[in-house]
């Protein structure tokens, strides 16, 4: 009998696919989502059970309607729909950047004579049935960054993957990222054209990774595609924007705005340019633009065709020029209107950041002092004692197939009713800087790795993600260390480091900022703008506090290197003298 997709029938049928979920569920038919396939028994019965429910009710004639007051009218604004957003992901060579080029080539409205896109980092695909925003970075990393704050900027990742090769080490990153971001997966199995290509084994080998096809039963859509000749394409953008139908995408133009940096570069001529993609609201040339604590005035937006354009709205990724500092991929971008209203919203940003900071470093103190206590001592009252899932986060490194596998089945034991080892991602080989890019998207995850070392470059990318790498040459240290984070106690613990010390050498009055700037010369490391602060005079401590502000000559700067003069201006605190010492440290967290 064949079969045919939830979300094809609702289509069919002019139903919402969460209401067709509803009916089946109400019918007895278990569907896990709405790409899920029923008989066509069921849906016959799905259809006059619809029927059913659209039949006119009967007139009631007999009896004279009551005359009702008027209502009010409810003023309620629809939200529009907007594109859904796309990544393309996959091994090397498997054809990501041919997809994208065709997609582009094909389906990208010419603007103007010749239609020369140019590079912004994303660009609007026009096909029969809506459009479509595709990210153009490929590769897993660009997308594990752009998604490193929070939520997933894609609401689609196309798993590329060539027909020649199937599944390759990349292709397994890049599945387990999209997982872990809880996108949903299309897979694009590529280079059909060629005479060794193998569609059903690239099929059947997706099962090791759970993805299992729907020609198999399962929820995953493929789409045999050819990047080359063109072939699939059509059926490919259909099957994403099915997929994206359930998901019932919305933005707001008029609403509050909501944005992402795609990428950002320096450009020796104009400067910063950073792309972003807008997700709601609109953005305007003159605006402020704010990402964490960086802020400019959009001085410039040019689109995908490097025409200059006054707004951005929803779906649209526009090429900005105003930012004095490069922003990094995956910040989010909020607006404001004035240059006062941007400053407040990276000073609610600072304090919030130091207030995580404490809170963290108290919580620790206070599980210390209160390791003898109950639960219900510390809570104050009696009663039940909630029980909360412990979630360990790990990636899993090792040498050979068989350590790896040894490794994972003995840490699956580890899953209790109140414990979870959640393993992000389990591969051979030494760590990547994309495993730290995954393990740097959740809370605490750590990579462990069995029999394998990180590269230098992999360690810095570790530091500076504050993402810990640790690494066993016996399987049972790494378990028995594994077993200790899921007891607690390797929590980890907060200490101020020293990172700068700077000499005060003039006292600046700026009363329009609100009292005197210390201008300073770095004596030691480096001054960092979210750093903690402490004066000393004549080697006594005199306030201790945080910085307000950091600037080398009129530019606000993030941080200030040894050897450098600048500008320092303190939270609460201004009444420097020449010879002043300012000592910065930043709150880090260290291992137990
Ligand atoms: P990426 O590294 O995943 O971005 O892969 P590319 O798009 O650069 O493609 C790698 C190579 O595969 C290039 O030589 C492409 O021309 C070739 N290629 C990509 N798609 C196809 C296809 O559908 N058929 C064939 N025959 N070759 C393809």
């Amino acid at each position: 009998m064949s079969k045919i997709r939830i979300f094809a029938l609702a289509k069919d049928l002019n139903v919402d696919s969460k209401r067709m979920l509803e009916i089946l569920h109400d019918m007895g038919v278990e569907a896990k989502t709405a790409s899920s396939s029923i008989d066509e028994e069921t849906a016959e019965l799905v259809k006059a059970l619809i029927a059913e429910e659209n039949k006119p009710a009967a007139p009631v004639a007999a009896v004279a309607p009551e005359p009702q007051p008027e209502p009010e009218p409810v003023v309620q604004k629809e939200i529009p729909h907007r594109p859904p957003v796309v990544t393309i992901m996959g091994h090397v060579d498997h054809g990501k950047t041919s997809l994208l080029d065709y997609i582009r080539k094909t389906k990208v409205a010419e603007k103007e004579a010749g239609g020369i896109t140019q590079h912004v980092g994303a660009f609007e695909a026009i096909t029969s049935g809506g459009k479509v925003v595709f990210i153009d970075t490929p590769g897993h990393e660009a997308f594990t960054s752009i998604r490193a704050r929070g939520a997933s900027v894609a609401d689609v990742a196309v798993i590329v993957i060539a027909a020649s090769e199937s599944l390759m080490p990349q292709t397994r990153e890049a599945i387990a990222h999209a997982k872990a971001a809880k996108v949903p997966i299309i897979v694009a199995i590529n280079k059909i054209d060629l005479p060794n290509a193998n569609v059903d084994k690239v099929m059947t080998d997706l099962m090791q990774v759970e993805l299992v096809p729907e020609a198999f039963g399962g929820e995953t859509i493929t789409v045999p595609i050819s990047a080359r000749t063109g072939e699939g394409v059509d059926k490919l953008l259909e099957n994403i924007l099915l997929l994206a139908e359930l998901e019932d995408l919305r933005a707001d133009p008029e609403g509050e705005f909501k944005g992402v940096i795609i990428e950002a570069k320096v450009d020796k001529q104009a400067g910063v340019l950073a792309t972003v993609l807008v997700q709601n609201g609109t953005l305007e040339v003159s605006d402020f633009v704010v990402v964490d604590e960086l802020y400019g005035k959009v001085r410039a937006m040019t689109d995908g065709f490097g025409e200059r354009v006054s707004s951005a709205t929803p779906g649209t990724a526009v090429q900005i020029l105003g930012f004095s500092e490069t922003p990094v991929a995956g910040e989010l971008v909020a607006r404001s209107k004035n240059e006062h209203l941007a400053r407040e919203i990276i000073e609610t940003t600072k304090q919030k950041r130091l207030d995580a900071a404490s809170a963290k470093a108290a919580a620790k103190r206070l599980q210390s002092q209160s390791a003898a206590m109950s639960l219900e001592q510390l809570l104050g009252k009696p009663g039940e004692i909630p029980v909360e899932k412990r979630v360990v986060t790990l990636v899993v490194r090792a040498d050979t197939q068989g350590s790896l596998e040894a490794l994972n089945g003995i840490l699956a034991r580890e899953n209790k009713e109140d414990v979870e080892v959640n393993i992000l991602l389990a591969g051979i080989g030494a760590p990547t800087e994309g495993d730290v890019l995954l393990a740097s998207t959740a809370e605490g995850a750590k990579i462990m790795c069995f029999s394998v070392t990180a590269s230098g470059g992999v360690k810095k990318m570790a530091d500076l993600k504050k993402v810990e790498i640790k690494t066993y040459r016996i399987i049972y240290e790494l378990i028995e260390d594994v077993q200790k984070m899921i007891r607690g106690t390797i929590e980890p613990t907060y200490e101020e480091r020293l990172i700068g010390k700077a000499e005060v050498r003039m006292i600046i009055k700026v009363p329009k900022a609100g009292g005197n700037i210390a201008g300073s010369y770095v004596l030691e490391g480096k001054l960092m703008r979210n750093g903690k602060a402490r004066v000393i005079r004549a080697k006594k401590e005199i306030w201790k506090g945080t910085i307000a502000g950091l600037k080398r000559f009129k530019d606000d700067v993030r941080e200030v290197m040894h050897g450098f003069e600048c500008g320092i201006n303190l939270n609460g605190f201004d009444e420097f003298e020449p010879g002043d010492i300012i000592e910065v440290s930043e709150v880090v967290e260290i291992s137990a």
